[in-house]
């Protein structure tokens, strides 16, 4: 660490050193783009964070960016703790979610707050969000365009929230997030990671309700979660 009198000292020479060149004529110099922003960035709060989840919200508005504004009766943008270090991403609104504007708040939805409950944590200490957030036509699977056009909106809200872990709930949002075409059974049981974030894919909470044998591999990738996170979440 610098100490002040070595600060003063420096900037004084710094100083010497300016009005000496501006004397002789030399009335500026050139600063590259990384200089640039750090001077940018200069005496601002480094936690301060670009964009909060209310102006992704505001900007998302109303929105008709793609056909499934038609259809739907809410958008569903996602809940809970706008700094949660755990955030849980499933694919897209269904029947319950589309009705009340809220994600993973039908059948699966229980389910999910029973494994969040499974973790010590609750729904207010985690964020929920899915990878699109109108819901498509009789829950058919969300298409290319349609991603396309809302994806951005999810990238953004991870980036406002800054987890430290994604949670991946079913192939679509694994294979979305990963950008890969593996399935969800070859994906899941190790970590991944999501623009430096820690990603573990698991199976959807409505497969697990088809196929409830499953349940044992989510518990398994929720243990390997806290192993890890055990004193950070
Ligand atoms: N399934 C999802 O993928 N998301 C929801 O919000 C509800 C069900």
């Amino acid at each position: 660490m610098i100490n002040k009198q070595t600060l003063t000292q420096t900037l004084l020479e710094v100083d010497n050193s300016l009005r000496f060149l501006a004397a002789n004529g030399h009335h500026g110099f050139a600063c590259s783009r990384h200089t640039l922003e750090k001077l940018e960035k200069w005496g601002k709060r480094p936690e301060s964070r670009s964009e909060t989840l209310g102006d992704i919200r505001a900007d998302l508005g109303d929105c008709q960016r793609c056909k499934l504004a038609l259809g739907r009766n809410h958008i569903v943008f996602g809940d809970g703790d706008p700094k949660a270090k755990l955030v849980f991403i499933g694919e897209g609104p269904g029947f319950e979610e589309d009705r009340k504007g809220q994600p993973f708040v039908g059948a699966a939805g229980q389910l999910l707050t029973r494994i969040i409950d499974a973790i010590k944590l609750s729904r207010n200490q985690v964020y929920i969000c899915n990878i699109i957030k109108c819901r498509p036509p009789k829950n058919r699977n969300p298409e290319p365009d349609e991603i396309k056009t809302c994806f951005p909106f999810l990238e953004r809200q991870i980036a406002a929230i800054e987890p430290d872990v994604i949670i991946a709930l079913g192939t679509f949002a694994a294979q979305t997030l990963l950008e890969t075409p593996i399935p969800i059974s070859k994906l899941r049981g190790r970590f991944h990671e999501y623009k430096g974030i820690k990603l573990v894919p698991t199976y959807h909470p409505a497969y697990l309700l088809r196929n409830p044998e499953k349940k044992r591999d989510v518990w398994e990738d929720m243990k390997m979660l806290m192993k890890e996170y055990r004193y950070e979440i």
